[in-house]
C-alpha cells in the first residue's frame, strides 16, 4: 500500500491526508511538523483569534481524535531535517522513517 510523508503541518497537509484517506488509500500515512501544534488555520490569527473572539480550539482544523481515528501518525515538534529520496527515508527528531 506504501507509505505517505507529509512535512509541513499546515492547512495543505491538512487537506491532503483528508483527501488521502477519503479517497480510500489505507496504506501509512505520517504527518511531520515542525510546530508542536495539530494543523490550525492561520487565517482567524490576525482576525478573530487576535480580537479574542475565537477559542484556541476552533482554530484546529480537525480534532486530534481524527487523526488517531483516520490511522494518521502525526509527528509535531521537530522539523524534518534531510530527505533522502532514493533511500527513500526522511529524518525528523532523530527518527528515520520510510518514504
Ligand atoms: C496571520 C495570518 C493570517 C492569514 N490570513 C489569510 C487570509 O485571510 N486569507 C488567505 O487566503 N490566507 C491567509 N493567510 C495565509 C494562509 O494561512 C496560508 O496561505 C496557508 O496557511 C498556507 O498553508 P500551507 O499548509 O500551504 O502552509 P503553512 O500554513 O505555511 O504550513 C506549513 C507548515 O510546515 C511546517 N514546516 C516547514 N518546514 C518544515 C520542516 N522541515 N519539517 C516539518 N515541518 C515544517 C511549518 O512549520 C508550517 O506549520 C494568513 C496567514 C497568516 C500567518
Amino acid at each position: 500500500m506504501g507509505h505517505v510523508v507529509v512535512i509541513g503541518a499546515g492547512q495543505a497537509a491538512a487537506s491532503l491526508v483528508a483527501r488521502l484517506r477519503g479517497k480510500g488509500f489505507e496504506g501509512e500515512i505520517t504527518v511531520i511538523g515542525a510546530e508542536a501544534e495539530p494543523p490550525y488555520q492561520r487565517p482567524p490569527l490576525s482576525k478573530a483569534y487576535l480580537l479574542g473572539e475565537m477559542e484556541k480550539d476552533r482554530l484546529y482544523l480537525r480534532p486530534r481524535t481524527y487523526y488517531d481515528e483516520q490511522n494518521i501518525t502525526l509527528m509535531l515538534g521537530e522539523p524534518a531535517v534531510s530527505v533522502d529520496t532514493e533511500a527513500q527515508h526522511v529524518i525528523a527528531g532523530g527518527a528515520r522513517d520510510r518514504l
